[in-house]
């Protein structure tokens, strides 16, 4: 729970904050490390008791993504599989909140699919009262509905909770050329405009998360999250990462 004592007023009042799947699992492993989940909680911790109102969308890609089943498996329709794939960010969800009510944050599990046993149904008015209250609102399933990503699902939260920012969080410093792990020589940029990412072709989210940004002027930061301290510098609007705006 955020501390008024504490609170430091950051740049960002309320943000949504993207984590993928695989930010909760060791670099190049599957499923849910205990570790990396405290880790990026305590981080997340940090940020909220600055004053800063955090919803989370949890991905689900380190335990299932839909389009993994495309024209592969016959018996499981892809349909069925971008369920699956929404059933894994409620997992996500709930290592997340009970990693950061260990540090002492309130948090409340929001679902878009109704899974009344582990968290609540997603209705956006209770969701921005509990940022209201300085609860971390995590979002799990997505947007409830198969075909798009968490990242559709993280634009659409921010646009509908009226986020100041959508915080994507990825293991590289922010948007390059090309993919930095595949070309050390790749060119990094610190900011773009949704024009440049679109025209470009630049992989910063799937296109539709874009364009619903971009349509309502929702901006985006792209920076690393593996770098401690780099969620509360992102909400204090410090410089880093890649703005794109
Ligand atoms: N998914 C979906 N609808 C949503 C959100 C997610 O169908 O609104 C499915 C989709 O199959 C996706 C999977 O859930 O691949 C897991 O989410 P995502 O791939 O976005 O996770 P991340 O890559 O962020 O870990």
């Amino acid at each position: 729970m955020s501390d008024p004592e504490n609170s430091q007023n950051p740049k960002y009042k309320r943000v949504v904050l993207k984590l993928s799947g695989e930010s909760l699992a060791r670099a190049g492993e599957r499923g849910i490390s205990m570790e990396e989940v405290a880790d990026i909680s305590r981080q997340i911790n940090q940020a909220q008791q600055l004053g800063c109102e955090i919803a989370i969308v949890c991905g689900g890609g380190n335990i299932l993504r839909g389009a993994q089943f495309k024209e592969k498996n016959v018996s499981i329709q892809e349909a069925t599989a971008h369920y699956m794939g929404m059933l894994a960010t409620v997992i996500n969800a709930l290592a997340l909140q009970d990693a950061l009510e260990a540090l002492g944050a309130q948090t409340r599990v929001m679902s878009a699919i109704r899974m009344d046993g582990v968290a609540e149904p997603y209705i956006r008015r209770r969701a921005k009262r509990h940022l209201e209250k300085g609860r971390v609102v995590i979002i799990a399933a997505g947007i409830g509905s198969p075909f798009v990503t968490t990242d559709t699902a993280a634009a659409q939260r921010a646009l509908e909770l009226e986020a100041d920012i959508l915080l994507k969080a990825t293991r590289v410093d922010g948007v390059y050329s090309e993919d930095p792990e595949k070309n050390p020589h790749a060119v990094f940029y610190p900011e773009l405009s949704f024009e440049t990412v679109r025209d470009q072709g630049l992989q910063v989210m799937d296109s539709t998360a874009i364009t619903h940004c971009m349509e309502n002027k929702m901006p985006i930061l792209v920076f690393n999250y593996k770098i401690n301290g780099n969620i509360e510098r992102a909400v204090q609007g410090e410089t880093l990462g890649t703005y794109i705006g």
